[in-house]
C-alpha cells in the first residue's frame, strides 16, 4: 500500500469496529445492548458515581426518552474505539434486513440463551454471516438461568453451526451461583459488584476450587492455538513464554481468517460478562482496514473495480436501509471509500441521478449528531437524497461504480385489502409507498379489476406487521383479505418460432420478424436474454426495446398471469424492412413470439416450498407428524435435544396457513416452529390447479 499525505486521518479507520448482533428471538439482544450503552455512555463518569440510586434513576428515564436501540444503527465508545452496532432482526420473515445488515457490517457477535443453546433463527442468520463471510464472536448469556448449560452450547456450536469455538473464558458458578468468570487468557477471575448496576468489578485470583479446571481449558485454548498458528506453535516448541499480547494477536489473526469464534459468557440481565465483551469486540472483531476492499462494477467498461477502505480515492457508498423519522426520510449508508461532505452532490449510479446531501448524521445510541464529512469505514444516516432506496450505490458522479447491490427476494405472499373509506385510500398509497421505500420485499399494486390494492411479502408475520403499521403509524382504517400464495410460472420444454407484426396504425405500416428459441432453465437459475443471430438481421438498436418488450412479458405470466422464472429466451432470428420495421413492431412481434412460444412449450405453476423446524416435546410426534403429511409435508429429518424433538420438513405454503394456531392446539402450546422460503417447485399432481385457482 503507498502511504499517502492523510494516512494519517486513516489510522482512525483502525479504532471502528461496524458489528451486528445475531440472536434468536428472547436471547437477550435488547438487554445486552442496553448494557452496552449504559457502561460505554457513562464511562467517563462511571467512577464519580457513588450514589446507586442515581443511576437507578437514569435509566428509565433514559428509556423513556428513548434509547434508540430499535434504529438502524448506534455508535458508542470503548477503549478509544468506536463501535457501530447495526440491528439486525431476528424473525426470518425478515430475512432482506438480515442480509442487508450482514451486508456492511464487518464483524458480528452471535448471542445464545445457555438453557436453549443454538436455536433455529441464530443457525439461519449465522449460516447467512458465513456466506458473507463475516467474523463472528460468540456470548453465551443468562449463565444465571436454571438449566444454563456452557458445554452444552458449545457443542451445539460444532454441530449446528459446523464453528469452530475457541473458549477465552469460563463461567465462575453457574445459575444463582453464577458470579462472574474466568478470564482464560489473562488467567484471573472477574467478579462483578452488585450494586452498581454492574459498572465496576474486581479481578482477583483464580479461586482454589476452580484452578484445576481453568488450568486446564487454558491448555485447551494453548494447545488449540498452536494447533491452528505457526507463531505460536514455534514459540511452544521452543517453550518459550507466550505473552498476553501474542494470544490476542494470535485469536484475533485466526477469528479474521474465520477459523476460529472466541467464545464469551454472561448473564446480561445481572449486568455480567457485558464489559469483557466489549473487549472482544474491540480485540477480535475486524476493523474496516481488515476487511477485503468492495468490489463493483464500472458501469461505463462493465469491468469490475476494487474499492479500498481509504479516504483519499473516490467517494463509494452502499445505501443499506431507509428510515422514516418525524416524517423525515433517513438513508442509512456504509462508505467504503474516500469522503463525502454535507452540502456535496453525490451521483446515484442505480437511478442515474445527482443526488444533494443536505444533511449527515452520526446516530449515537440516544441522539443524534449534525457531522461535516463522513469517511469510509463509517456508517451514518444522510438526509436530501430522497430518491435513493435501498441497495442503491452513491458514488462521485467522475468515478461511478455500482456496488454488488444486495440480493432481494421477491415476494411469496399476498394479501387483498380495502379502504374503509375514500380518505383511507389516500393514506394508504402514501403509507404504502412509504413503506415499500424502506422494504424492497414489501410490495403492492391496485388491482384494477376488483379496485382492491394487493400487498406482497415474505410470510404471514411480515404482512401482519405491515398491515398493523399502516393503522397505527399511517391511521389509516383498512379490512384485509386471506393471505395468498404468490405462484411463478415457467415452461416444460424448449420452443423455436417466430411471429410477424404487419400493421397500419394511423395510417403508418409497421412490420417486423422476430424469431425466438425458449429454453427451460434450472429452479431457481431466474431469466436470461440471449441474442444468437446472423449480425444484421435486425439492427444493433432495436436490441435493447426487443429485450425490454420479453422481460415485460415474463412479469404478466402465460396461464394465470404469474411471474414467469428460469426461462432462457434467445433471439435468433428477425427482419428488417427499411422504413417500416419500427421499434413497435418489434416490441410487438417480440411479445406475441414470446407468447407463443410459452404457451407451447408446455407451461406450468411453480409455487412456494418452505422449510420448517418444529421442535416439540415427544408426547407430541404422532399428532404433529401426521398433521404436517396432510399439508404434503416431506419430513426430512428428526432429532432429539432432551426431551424435546426437531423435526425439519418441506411443505407447500399454501398448505402452511394457519400453522401457527393449529400447532398450538395440537401441543397445548407446547410446540414452536420456524418456516422460511426454500424455493419454487413444480405444483404436485394430486394437488391440482383447482385449488390454485
Ligand atoms: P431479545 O429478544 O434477544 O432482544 O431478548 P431480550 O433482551 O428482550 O430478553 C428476553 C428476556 O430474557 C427478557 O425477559 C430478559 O429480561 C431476559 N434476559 C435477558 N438476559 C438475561 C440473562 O442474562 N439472564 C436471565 N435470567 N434473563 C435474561
Ligand atoms: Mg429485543
Amino acid at each position: 500500500m503507498t502511504f499517502t499525505y492523510n494516512m494519517a486521518g486513516q489510522e482512525k479507520l483502525k479504532t471502528i469496529r461496524n458489528i451486528g448482533i445475531i440472536a434468536h428471538i428472547d436471547a437477550g439482544k435488547t438487554t445486552i445492548t442496553e448494557r452496552v450503552l449504559y457502561y460505554t455512555g457513562k464511562s467517563h463518569k462511571m467512577g464519580e458515581v457513588h450514589d446507586g440510586e442515581a443511576i437507578m434513576d437514569w435509566m428509565p428515564e433514559e428509556k423513556e426518552h428513548g434509547i434508540t436501540i430499535t434504529s438502524a444503527v448506534t455508535t458508542c465508545m470503548w477503549r478509544g474505539h468506536e463501535i457501530h452496532i447495526i440491528d439486525t432482526p431476528g424473525h426470518v420473515d425478515f430475512t432482506i434486513e438480515v442480509e442487508r445488515s450482514l451486508r456492511v457490517l464487518d464483524g458480528a457477535v452471535g448471542v445464545f440463551c445457555a438453557v436453549g443453546g443454538v436455536e433455529p433463527q441464530s443457525e439461519t442468520v449465522w449460516h447467512q454471516a458465513d456466506k458473507y463471510r463475516v467474523p463472528k464472536i460468540a456470548f453465551i448469556n443468562k449463565m444465571d438461568r436454571v438449566g444454563a448449560n456452557f458445554s452444552g452450547t458449545i457443542q451445539m456450536m460444532r454441530k449446528r453451526l459446523g464453528a469452530h469455538p475457541l473458549l477465552v473464558q469460563l463461567p465462575l458458578g453457574v445459575e444463582e451461583n453464577f458470579i462472574g468468570l474466568i478470564d482464560l487468557i489473562r488467567m484471573k477471575a472477574i467478579i462483578w459488584n452488585d450494586g452498581d448496576l454492574g459498572a465496576t468489578y474486581e479481578i482477583i485470583e483464580i479461586p482454589s476450587p476452580y484452578l484445576s479446571e481453568a488450568k486446564r481449558y487454558r491448555e485447551v485454548l494453548m494447545e488449540d492455538l498452536a494447533e491452528m498458528d505457526d507463531r505460536i506453535m514455534d514459540k511452544y516448541l521452543k517453550e518459550e513464554v507466550v505473552n498476553e499480547q501474542e494470544i490476542i494477536e494470535s485469536i484475533r489473526r485466526l477469528t479474521l481468517e474465520l477459523r476460529c469464534v472466541p467464545v464469551f459468557c454472561g448473564a446480561a440481565l445481572k449486568n455480567r460478562g457485558i464489559q469483557p465483551l466489549l473487549d472482544g469486540i474491540v480485540n477480535f472483531l475486524p476493523s474496516p482496514l481488515n476487511v477485503p476492499p468492495i468490489e463493483g462494477l464500472n458501469p461505463s467498461t462493465g469491468k469490475l473495480e476494487k474499492r479500498e477502505s481509504l479516504y483519499d480515492v473516490p467517494f463509494s457508498a452502499l445505501v443499506f436501509k431507509i428510515m422514516t423519522d418525524q416524517g423525515r426520510k433517513l438513508i442509512y449508508m456504509r462508505v467504503y471509500s474516500g469522503v463525502l461532505k454535507t452540502g456535496s452532490e453525490v451521483f446515484n449510479c442505480n437511478k442515474k441521478q445527482v443526488e444533494k446531501v443536505a444533511r449527515i448524521l452520526q446516530m449515537h445510541a440516544n441522539r443524534r449528531e449534525r457531522i461535516e464529512e463522513a469517511k469510509a469505514g463509517n456508517i451514518v444516516a444522510i438526509m436530501g437524497a430522497k430518491n435513493s432506496t435501498t441497495g442503491d450505490t452513491l458514488c462521485d458522479a467522475t468515478h461511478t461504480i455500482i456496488l454488488e447491490p444486495i440480493g432481494t427476494y421477491d415476494p411469496v405472499i399476498s394479501l387483498a385489502m380495502e379502504p374503509k373509506t375514500r380518505e383511507d385510500q389516500e393514506k394508504i398509497n402514501l403509507a404504502l409507498t412509504r413503506l415499500s421505500d424502506e422494504d424492497p420485499t414489501f410490495r403492492f399494486k391496485l388491482d384494477e379489476e376488483t379496485s382492491q390494492t394487493v400487498i406482497s411479502g415474505m410470510g404471514e408475520l411480515h404482512l401482519e406487521i405491515l398491515v398493523s403499521r399502516l393503522k397505527r403509524e399511517f391511521h389509516a382504517q383498512v379490512k384485509v383479505g386471506k393471505p395468498q400464495v404468490v405462484y411463478r410460472e415457467t415452461i416444460g420444454n424448449m420452443w423455436e418460432g417466430k411471429a410477424t407484426f404487419d400493421r397500419e396504425i394511423d395510417g403508418v405500416r409497421h412490420l417486423a420478424d422476430v424469431g425466438l428459441r425458449l429454453r427451460p432453465r434450472d429452479r431457481g437459475k431466474g431469466n436470461v436474454f440471449l441474442v444468437d443471430m446472423v449480425e444484421g438481421q435486425i439492427p444493433e438498436d432495436y436490441l435493447p426495446a426487443i429485450q425490454e418488450s420479453i422481460m415485460d412479458s415474463m412479469g404478466g405470466g402465460i396461464v394465470m398471469g404469474y411471474p414467469i422464472v428460469d426461462i432462457e429466451v434467445t433471439l435468433i432470428t428477425g427482419s428488417f424492412h427499411q422504413s417500416l420495421s419500427t421499434e413497435l413492431a418489434y416490441k410487438t412481434a417480440a411479445a406475441m413470439a414470446f407468447k407463443e412460444g410459452c404457451l407451447s412449450a408446455s407451461p406450468m405453476s411453480l409455487e412456494p416450498i418452505m422449510s420448517i423446524e418444529v421442535v416439540i416435546p415427544e408426547a407430541y410426534m404422532g399428532p404433529v407428524i401426521g398433521d404436517l403429511n396432510t399439508r404434503h409435508g416431506k419430513i426430512e429429518n428428526i432429532t432429539t435435544k432432551g426431551s424435546t424433538r426437531i423435526i425439519t420438513a418441506t411443505a407447500p405454503l399454501s398448505e402452511m396457513f394457519g400453522y401457527s394456531t393449529a400447532l398450538r392446539s395440537s401441543t397445548q402450546g407446547r410446540g414452536t416452529f420456524t418456516m422460511q422460503f426454500s424455493h419454487y417447485d413444480k405444483v404436485l399432481e394430486k394437488r391440482t390447479m383447482s385449488k390454485l385457482l
